[in-house]
């Protein structure tokens, strides 16, 4: 705006110079009123510049630049128009970027893996709300560099690497969590931190392995009996009075792999449904009495009592598990009774839910290990279990039905009086 002054000044100064000269030469005499006028007319002449300038630039300077722009006068309408378009584009690109900004805050936020994203320096730029829970960040990371918010040193060489470019992967331990941790660059940026929680894969991951492992083992030792018996029979190393036990062991042992392959296809197929069908409509009273039935020869083999009390018994239930656990839960209760023991089978309906309680005057369970044995394979007396032909599947099997129904297992043992177990569906 001083330019325009300036311009306008000396467009008039150098007009009147140039009208000095030549009035000098018409008027000498008059020189002194000439030059007095001249003078005038300069003063004049400022004034009348400054007042204009003024005129022309106050309305820019005053202008709403935040709201409709107007043309003061006609010649600045171009101006205007102009300022107004540019005006617009600008405000709908910031909408834009802010949508996007909206976007992937809300992302990042609502994502159950933790990300960290650093600047070039290592500096946190910003961390969602996982990686915060993860591992308990200060509200005030941002602006941390990231050395001081994870202290391990194969930590800060992978992000430092990944500042510089490269990609890496990491397991990481967090309390009772296990983490994956994966560092990539981001160009013109620096770095990101991706954080999976692995918990439960990896606890998987280990359940498989022991599993496998213990299936393996269970499997070889009546197959070792059974070859050895076997190649006896067959190199006739075997007297004819004696042959009939080595028959028998040949068969218990087969029936207990039979048992045990049973089980591990059963769990197996529990496995790959995280829930059970609740198709059918089962009557629970019937189900008991055919499991008792089946155990029937068992308990008397044991000399044990079995009496189910049974009264409001309908539920809709998958009705293969519903046998699957009461069957087990009675023949735990005779197997591991005392000869002259009892079994008490009762199933009721109390504060609208349907119980069903098993419960035996046999050998009990020891305090220590009440809590595991619903594990697979976990045996309180091995060769007890062995001995009945247990798979140390059983009480496994009917924590998975219980739970796939929605339900939930209780235990009460007192080791040489006896155990009641309790399903609450
Ligand atoms: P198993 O096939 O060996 O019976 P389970 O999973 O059914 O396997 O049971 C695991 C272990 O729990 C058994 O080996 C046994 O030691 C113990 N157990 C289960 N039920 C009873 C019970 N009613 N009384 C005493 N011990 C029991």
């Amino acid at each position: 705006m001083s330019m325009l002054r300036l311009a306008v000044v000396s467009v008039l100064v150098s007009s009147t110079a140039i009208s000095f000269v030549f009035y000098k030469q018409l008027f000498g005499g008059a020189l002194p009123f000439v030059a007095a006028i001249i003078l005038l007319i300069i003063i004049t002449d400022i004034f009348l510049a400054n007042s204009l300038a003024k005129k022309i630039v106050e309305p820019i300077g005053k202008a709403d630049l935040d709201g409709v722009l107007s043309a003061p006068y006609d010649e600045l309408a171009p101006l205007v128009k102009t300022i107004e378009t540019h005006r617009k584009q600008i405000a709908k690109q910031l909408d834009i970027l802010r949508e996007r900004n909206d976007t992937i805050h809300a992302i990042m936020e609502n994502m159950s893996e933790g990300i960290i994203m650093l600047d070039k320096k290592g500096v946190v730029i910003s961390a969602n709300k996982s990686a915060a829970a993860f591992f308990e960040l200060p509200a005030n990371v941002n602006g941390k560099n990231i050395l001081e918010v994870f202290r391990e040193l194969e930590f800060s060489v992978l992000a430092q690497g990944a500042i510089d470019g490269h990609r890496a992967e990491l397991g990481m331990k967090q309390g009772d969590k296990t983490f994956r941790v994966f560092f990539g660059p981001i160009a013109g940026v620096g770095a990101i931190i991706l954080f999976m929680d692995v918990t439960e894969k990896s606890r998987s991951e280990m359940l498989r392995r022991e599993f496998s492992a213990n299936v393996s083992h269970e499997l070889k030792t009546p197959l070792t009996t059974i070859y050895g018996n076997a190649e006896m029979l067959a190199g006739g190393m075997v007297n004819d009075e004696d042959k009939t036990s080595f028959y028998d062991k040949i068969k218990n042992e087969a029936e207990r792999m039979i048992a045990l392959t049973e089980d591990i296809i059963l769990l197996s197929s529990l496995d790959e449904k995280s829930r059970a069908e609740l198709s059918d409509n089962v009557d629970l009273a019937a189900i008991a009495a055919e499991s008792i039935r089946a155990l029937e020869n068992k308990a008397l083999k044991n000399s044990v009592s079995v009496k189910l009390v049974a009264e409001e018994t309908e539920i809709t239930a998958n009705r293969t598990q519903m046998y699957e656990l009461l069957l087990n839960l009675i023949d735990n209760a005779i197997k591991y009774n005392k000869p002259g023991g009892k079994v008490d089978v009762c199933i009721y309906r109390k504060k609208g839910r349907i119980r069903i309680k098993v419960s035996d005057t046999g050998i009990g369970i020891p305090k220590e290990d009440q809590g595991r044995v619903f594990e697979r394979f976990y045996r309180v007396d091995r060769s007890r279990s062995k001995h009945t032909g247990g798979t140390g599947l059983g009480l496994a099997i009917v924590k998975h039905i219980v739970l796939a129904q929605g339900g939930s297992i209780g235990m009460k043992s007192k080791a040489g009086e006896g155990t009641e177990i309790k399903v609450v569906f």
